[in-house]
């Protein structure tokens, strides 16, 4: 396992003022879960504590109404949607997702936030970014590649992200979208709102701006 960046092993220390309420008095900031049901959730668990947001692993009703923002983590996306199904968060998730969540989805986590699917369209999920995406169209496992891509509103210049038999963004559907980042002239990151989705890890290669992103994204959320 690659130790991230930056990434912080200790707690942050307790925050002047904070509520004595507070089951962790030790943390006050917001509360980002990771969909455990399938997937690379301890990468994302990693990269969200090292951005400063507390990680929760969220694999029931009760934990998803916990949380402020949520990572959907690579994996498989047919089996993470039968999971979401079993787990009874297919609905839940739809409606916080809905209802503004700053979500994260990579790779079968776009998938999930996809309106439209060429070929598998039926597969059960939240859907969220206005976009048509095809599953597996950059091959197989063993066609996987590591890539620089320039991501806009980014500092620091291109991100190296790994592409691990990635979805394809064929169609952007809506103004809502801005695409921010594309390979070959395909758009492989784009955002709706609070909405993130990558056809690539970037949780792989360790670089965390886009975490980074969806922390601000929910501290704007949760400030006001
Ligand atoms: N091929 C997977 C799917 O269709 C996605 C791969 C990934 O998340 N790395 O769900």
């Amino acid at each position: 396992m690659t130790r991230l960046p930056g990434e912080r092993l200790d707690r942050r220390p307790a925050a002047a003022g904070a509520p004595a309420d507070r089951a962790d008095p030790a943390d006050a900031a917001p509360l980002v879960g990771v969909l455990a049901l399938q997937g690379d959730v301890l990468e994302h668990t990693r990269a969200l504590r090292a951005v400063g947001v507390r990680p929760l692993p969220v694999r029931s009703v009760a934990d998803l109404e916990a949380v402020d923002g949520l990572v959907l983590p690579g994996g498989e996306s047919t089996a993470i949607s039968r999971a979401l199904g079993r787990a009874g968060l297919d609905e839940p998730l739809a409606r916080r997702i809905a209802d503004g969540l700053p979500v994260l989805g990579t790779c079968a986590g776009l998938i999930l936030l996809s309106d439209e699917l060429v070929e598998d369209d039926a597969l059960p999920r939240p859907g969220g970014i206005a976009v048509r995406t095809r599953r597996n169209a950059y091959g197989p496992q063993t066609a996987s590649f590591d890539v620089r891509v320039e991501v806009a509103g980014l500092d620091g210049g291109p991100m190296d992200v790994a592409f691990i038999r990635a979805p394809r963004i064929e169609a952007v559907l809506g103004d809502a979208v801005d695409v921010l980042a594309e390979v070959d002239g395909a758009p492989v990151a784009v955002q709706q709102g609070a909405r993130i989705g990558l056809a690539f890890h970037p949780e792989v290669t360790g670089d965390l701006r886009l975490h980074a992103r969806l922390a601000d994204l929910v501290r704007r959320r949760t400030a006001r």
